[in-house]
């Protein structure tokens, strides 16, 4: 963990030594922050034990900071270096494509020193015009730039989740009926503030609400409405409804928009008036639905639509004709496809992720180490392979789960795989994966992965676009012909269910499905707690219409394995 934290921080000191223009210095802070958070003892004990300065990279300067950074929690040097400089170019270095030395150039010569600046100088053509920047250089970050507008204020699943779940365990038993709304209720891949509305006694709820222990400011305080900002800056809203409102309201309150508003037009043609309050004959104001949420569907001609999939993306036309999909359960997956152990850069042994799976319900998981050219994450030989085979055959003696010896391969910038076919031939399970050459144009790009895919020797294609939420856009490559040539060579697509992946996202996972290709869900466990996301990746699926017949782990070990047999 800590491994992780001290390498960011060191590489933060090194951009900034080399927007400063220092040379040598950014170099070394980096050799040391790649050397350990590649390694896998913990850095914590190096330096309980005072043997910092083994650590490749790692000389009398850094030794000092890395101590500094676990004994206090932050670095005085790293402090005086943002002093130095403006403020805003952390923010701009925040964005794609805009490294140290860019970061430079444009404070320099264009007197860039935050995000506003940068988007002015972008807008206005005058970065194309500086020596190794281009007009497709400033069109990048632009859309940079829009990516991170559009997160911003916005927050990762994981963020939010926890948060909205344990709020909501706290008020429920002063109250009637609660229920989550919003983006939160919807499952969206980021989510705003968290939105709950409630039936009961509005002054014990709204007191109750301000008097939580993780409320850090109370924003507004109102009989209906109240909201607070929790510790972590995230503003959560709690509504009081009448209980004979309480459907109409969390129809409207969950949205989206796009899918409202045709709802609404379906009420006036039909006669009817809909609002938060109710649905109403439109020649008398006579209610007729508002306590529960079917009723106004219903009343509409439509069944029942889950949250999911209220994004009119087809879901009304879907309900109007009884042909919504029976979506997957939230229940129903048997194992994880997608985990690390610490024989490459996961925290946990062998034993210890089988034993959390099992302890969770699994029939099975997949341990999907990396190879070897992902050196940055420990990635194993063919040797290292053969060693953790042995391990791994012990673990499925001693415990009930099945353990699918796996891996994570790296697919080379030609397409070819970082192991002989031998060995992955002798696997379980391999999931095939891009991290390295992010810059090539669409087309070798693609053909790239149609030639991992053509060597027949991938089972799942692995977080497939690389987008990386609010840090940056997945590499370019036409996703519909690599749908294509998935279900030509019997490769499953993976919905990663990492947070800050969620990739495939919920559209490209709904076309996979409409040209056959099957899905996995994986978590991509680093360490125990991680294998909590897999619901993120339900949730995903369910936004993208899946049933259980597309996704590859609601089947038994047995049925799977004949899957993965045949791919
Ligand atoms: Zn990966």
């Amino acid at each position: 963990m800590m491994n992780k934290k001290v390498a960011q921080i060191l590489n933060e000191i090194a951009d900034l030594l080399e927007v400063k223009g220092e040379d040598f210095k950014p170099r070394a802070y980096r050799k040391a922050a790649r050397k350990i958070a590649s390694m896998k003892g913990d850095i914590t004990v190096y330096h309980e034990e005072g043997t910092l300065r083994e650590i490749e990279g790692v000389g009398k300067a850094i030794e000092g900071k890395i101590e500094e950074m676990i004994e206090t929690g932050s670095i005085e040097y790293l402090e005086e270096l943002k002093e130095e400089l403006p403020s805003g170019l952390i923010e701009v270095m925040g964005v794609p494509d805009i490294g140290p030395k860019s970061a430079k150039k444009l404070y320099e010569e264009l007197e860039v020193v935050d995000l506003d600046t940068l988007k002015e100088e972008a807008e206005s053509g005058n970065i194309r015009e500086l020596k190794g920047f281009g007009e497709k250089t400033e069109s990048k970050i632009l859309k940079g730039i829009e990516m991170l507008e559009d997160i911003s204020g916005r927050h990762l699943l994981d963020e939010v989740i926890p948060v909205a779940e344990k709020l909501i365990g706290y008020l429920e038993p002063k109250a009637e009926r609660i229920e989550k709304a919003g983006s939160l209720r919807r499952w969206r891949e980021t989510i705003g503030d968290i939105d709950i509305l409630a039936t009961g006694d509005s002054d014990e709820l709204m007191d109750a609400f301000t008097l939580y222990e993780d409320v850090e400011e109370v924003i507004v305080k109102g009989e209906t409405k109240t909201s607070v900002r929790l510790r972590g800056g995230i503003q959560a809203d709690l509504r009081v409804v009448d209980e004979d409102s309480f459907g109409s309201a969390l129809q409207y309150f969950t949205g989206a928009k796009e899918h409202n508003v045709p709802l609404r037009q379906i009420a006036i043609d039909r006669g009817y008036k809909l609002n938060e309050y109710g649905l109403f004959k439109k020649k008398d104001d006579e209610k007729i639905a508002g306590r529960v949420e079917e009723e106004i569907y219903q009343k509409l001609g439509l069944k029942w639509i889950p949250p999911e999939l209220r994004e009119n993306r087809g879901e009304i036309e879907a309900a109007g004709q009884d042909e919504l999909p029976e979506l997957l359960g939230w229940n129903e997956i048997k194992g994880d496809l997608q985990a690390h152990s610490d024989w490459s850069d996961g925290h946990n042994t062998v034993f210890q992720v089988a034993e959390e799976a099992q302890n969770r319900g699994y029939e099975y998981i997949a341990l999907t180490d990396h190879s070897q050219s992902l050196t940055v994450a420990g990635g194993l030989s063919r040797e290292e392979m053969m060693e953790r085979e042995k391990e791994i055959e012990k673990v499925n003696e001693e415990l009930e789960i099945n353990v699918l010896s796996g891996i994570e391969v790296d697919i080379k910038k030609d397409g070819s795989l970082d192991m002989d076919p031998k060995t992955l031939e002798g696997l379980d399970i391999v999931l095939g994966a891009i991290h390295s050459n992010f810059r090539m144009d669409e087309e070798q790009q693609t053909e790239r992965i149609k030639k991992a895919f053509k060597t027949g020797l991938i089972d799942i294609f692995a977080h497939p676009t690389g987008r990386k939420i609010g840090e940056r856009e997945g590499y370019e490559f036409n996703i519909m012909e690599i749908i294509k040539c998935a279900k030509e060579n019997d490769v499953i697509l993976e919905i990663n269910a990492s947070p800050q992946r969620l990739d495939l996202d919920s559209l490209n996972a709904r076309n996979a499905k409409e040209q056959g290709v099957l899905i996995s869900l994986g978590t991509d466990a680093h360490g125990l707690n991680h294998l909590d996301y897999m619901r993120y990746g339900v949730a995903t699926a369910r936004r993208a219409w899946l049933e259980s017949k597309d996704v590859v782990n609601t089947r038994s070990y047995d049925d799977l394995i004949k899957i993965l047999r045949g791919g």
